[in-house]
């Protein structure tokens, strides 16, 4: 039978020698959230279509061209989720979490699926980390939520290589002066516009601020900005979410471009961005979403998120030489001889792991030397050999793999004891990140 070898254009594997890459960040991440008072909430990777056309959107990028959308074998129209923000909405309904006080604050981790042109750092399954608040009008919750990724981001020691780029696309009402506007600006180059802006024109020309066509996006700098078209209590919300950020110090500046991409933002919008990714410099993005509940059959509650690009925030720390670090080290490495040694081994390492250190010993039945080799492959920090005049007289040599050094340890009642405090000494050097990154 021929090997099927080749994965799903646009979708990539972790790999064992890379997955602690992606383990630490969502720790960090989740211990950020924490901290920030979200709690975690797991949806499903597919939704009914119509959750997506309805929750995103059908005049954006997502609905009109990217989704991954099929028929059961009974006939419902499933999609697979292409962001996180809907499928937590229609839960926050269906559950309704709002009856257990407000605000609802959540987030989550979780695959999305978008039929994209692959491009660097442009995957079609690709996974983001967001977070959701419910049932706040106050620009508090839009400074709270903007707080919470930036402090993910000083966390690696990448603050400072992100701007933080804010803008303000007001409500409902001030807008629809400002799609006037638009409509009027853009109706003088229909002839160019792309069809599917041309279909947009009417219904949402906003959208077309956000269209990726060379074309469109040229006509699209002349456009007029949003911000000359809000209303007193928009504008009145725009200043204090920035005094709030700067009572947090928090850096930000005012880009008029930003839109997003889905169609249920009002008011605040912003967007992480670095120059060191290329065209995908948006690391994370999110705002306020305060018709979306309704939008979904619900009551007004007003809402806001982000979401951020694991792929991308991966793709910028490696850009920049960031070391993450690896807990899956090997802490001791057993060398064993015959049968009474590896029973002995397999009695010390019983101890070692009961403290959730990894440890490990020969399990392929390989020579002495060999079993050496492959302990420094593995990046064992440290060694011991078990022959029998170890065995018999209860002791052992304990070498540092890296210094070569060597030291005696018990292979009685102390072990773990020894073994711990001579581990311990030598991890005191490992650091969160690499802080001499953080210097430059
Ligand atoms: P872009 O302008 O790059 O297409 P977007 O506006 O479509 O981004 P959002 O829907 O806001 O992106 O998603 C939030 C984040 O998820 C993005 O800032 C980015 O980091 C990440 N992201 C979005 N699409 C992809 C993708 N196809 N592959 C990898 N990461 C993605
Ligand atoms: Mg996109």
């Amino acid at each position: 039978m021929a090997l099927i070898t080749k994965r799903v254009y646009g979708a990539e594997d972790v790999l064992p020698k890379d997955s602690y890459k992606w383990q630490f960040l969502e720790q960090l991440m989740r211990s950020e959230a924490s901290a920030y008072g979200f709690k975690e909430i797991r949806t499903p990777v597919f939704e009914h279509t119509e959750l997506f056309q309805r929750g995103v959107g059908d005049t954006t990028d997502i609905v009109q061209k990217e989704m991954y959308t099929f028929n059961t074998k009974g006939g419902t129209s499933l999609t697979l989720k292409p962001e996180g923000t809907a499928g937590a909405a229609r839960a926050l309904l269906e559950h309704a979490l709002y009856n257990d006080g407000l605000p609802v604050k959540v987030y989550y981790i979780t695959p999305c699926y978008r039929y994209e042109k692959k491009q660097a750092n442009r995957y079609r399954e690709f996974h983001q980390f967001g977070m959701e608040t419910y049932g706040s009008e106050s620009p508090a919750a839009d400074a709270e939520m903007i707080c919470a990724a930036q402090s993910i981001f000083d966390r690696l020691y990448i603050g400072d290589k992100l701007r933080l780029e804010l803008n303000s696309i007001g409500c409902p009402e001030c807008r629809a002066k400002y799609y006037e506007a638009l409509k009027e600006y853009f109706s003088q180059y229909k002839d160019q516009l792309c069809e599917t802006c041309l279909s947009r024109l009417e219904r949402n020309p906003m959208r077309i601020l956000d269209c990726k066509s060379p074309v469109c996006s040229e006509i699209a700098k002349g456009a007029p900005v949003v911000l000359d078209y809000i209303c007193d209590d928009c504008k009145e919300h725009f200043e204090e979410v920035k005094s709030l950020l700067d009572s947090a110090g928090v850096k930000y500046s005012i880009n008029p471009k930003i839109v997003r991409g889905l169609d249920y933002y009002t008011r605040t919008v912003f967007e992480f961005v670095t120059d060191e990714l290329g065209a995908q410099g948006t690391v994370c993005g999110g705002g306020r979403y305060d018709g979306l509940i309704e939008e979904l059959g619900g009551q007004h509650l007003p809402s806001l998120g982000f979401a951020l690009g694991i792929e991308r925030l991966l793709a910028l720390l490696e850009a920049m030489g960031a070391e993450i670090p690896n807990n899956d080290e090997c802490e001791l490495y057993i060398a064993t001889m015959g049968k009474r040694s590896q029973s002995k081994a397999f009695e010390l390492l019983a101890q070692v792991r009961s403290t959730s250190m990894h440890a490990e010993t020969d399990i392929v039945g390989r020579s002495l030397r060999a079993q050496m080799k492959y302990a420094d492959k593995i990046g064992a920090k440290f060694s011991l050999v078990l022959g029998d005049n170890e065995i018999d007289s209860n002791k052992a040599e304990l070498k540092n793999m890296e210094s070569g050094e060597k030291t005696e340890i018990s292979l009685d009642g102390r072990f773990l004891n020894e073994f711990i405090s001579a581990s311990a000494h030598n991890s005191a050097k490992a650091v969160f990140l690499n802080k001499e990154d953080k210097k430059d």
